[in-house]
């Protein structure tokens, strides 16, 4: 079913072409909204909008500052202007003792992560406030609200987001632009099986034990889908969400610790 006073947003999904933002993207496109998606992995790119047929695309890597300036011109060009970024581009980075973190793997989970979304909302806000207002949804995670061991960059980078999206809600407010973010929990699909991959190699634990251990630390015992993580950005970006801002929203069956 279609949610409400979606149709004629014009948003933006960085790293759309997979994943969560493909989720997202789709659930826009179902409710009537014009989406321009961007990604670096020019087949899947290709792939997606041939199945989505959003109204444009870009090749972009949201760490590179040009690439992030021609998406957004481009994105203008093909949505008429800007109503909504979501800016879920992010990687998961090393899980290794703090010790044996590559400054290179440091620095690559930070630049995408949160750097990746300084750039593209700087471009961004000029367009929202041309509209009048608009909504900035931030793709932060369960572990930007608590420690996670082992994945230090990731977690590192995951809480820069909700501070980041706490100032800018307060910076951006007068000018009618919402600035919220998400935190999901473990979501099904291939990036948390290689997650938990590593976790378990890492902690000398089995793929399976992992997993079970995951799951009891989850009070509904069950993990969050991409289509969970999409509903929530629609409710941010149409009606209902017109007084949120400021948050971070866990979609986690209510995660009680991450080890
Ligand atoms: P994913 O690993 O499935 O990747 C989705 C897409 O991101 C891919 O198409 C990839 O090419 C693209 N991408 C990667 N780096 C990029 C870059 N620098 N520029 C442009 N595109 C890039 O990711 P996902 O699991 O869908 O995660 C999406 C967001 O949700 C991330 O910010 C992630 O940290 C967050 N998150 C995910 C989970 C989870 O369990 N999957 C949990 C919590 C938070």
């Amino acid at each position: 079913m279609a949610q409400a006073g979606i149709a004629g947003l014009r948003v933006v999904v960085t790293a759309g072409a997979a994943g969560i933002g493909r989720d997202i993207a789709e659930r826009f496109l179902d409710g009537g909204a014009k989406v321009h998606l961007c990604d670096l992995d020019a087949p899947a790119l290709e792939a997606t909008a041939a199945e989505l047929q959003p109204a444009g695309t870009t090749l972009a890597d949201v760490c590179d500052p040009q690439a992030v300036a021609r998406l957004f011109r481009e994105a203008e060009a093909s949505l008429g202007g800007l109503d909504v970024l979501v800016n879920n581009a992010g990687i998961a980075g090393p899980t290794a003792a703090v010790e044996d973190i590559e400054l290179e793997d440091w620095r690559r989970t930070l630049d995408v992560n949160v750097t990746g979304q300084f750039l593209c909302i700087r471009q961004a806000v000029p367009l929202l406030r041309a509209a009048g207002g608009g909504c900035i949804v931030n793709l932060a995670s369960a572990a930007g609200l608590r420690g996670y061991p082992l994945r230090t960059p990731y977690v590192a980078s995951k809480w820069a987001v909700v501070g980041l999206t706490q100032s800018l809600a307060m910076e951006l407010g007068p000018d009618g632009i919402r600035v919220n973010a998400l935190c999901p929990g473990p979501v099904e699909g291939e990036r948390i099986d290689r997650v938990i991959a590593a976790k378990a190699a890492a902690r000398g634990i089995s793929e399976a034990e992992m997993r079970a251990e995951l799951t009891r630390d989850i009070s509904l015992r069950s993990f969050v889908t991409a289509r969970d993580i999409a509903d929530m950005a629609l409710y941010l970006a149409g009606p209902s969400g017109a007084r949120i801002s400021g948050q971070a929203l866990s979609i986690d069956g209510n995660i009680e610790v991450l080890r």
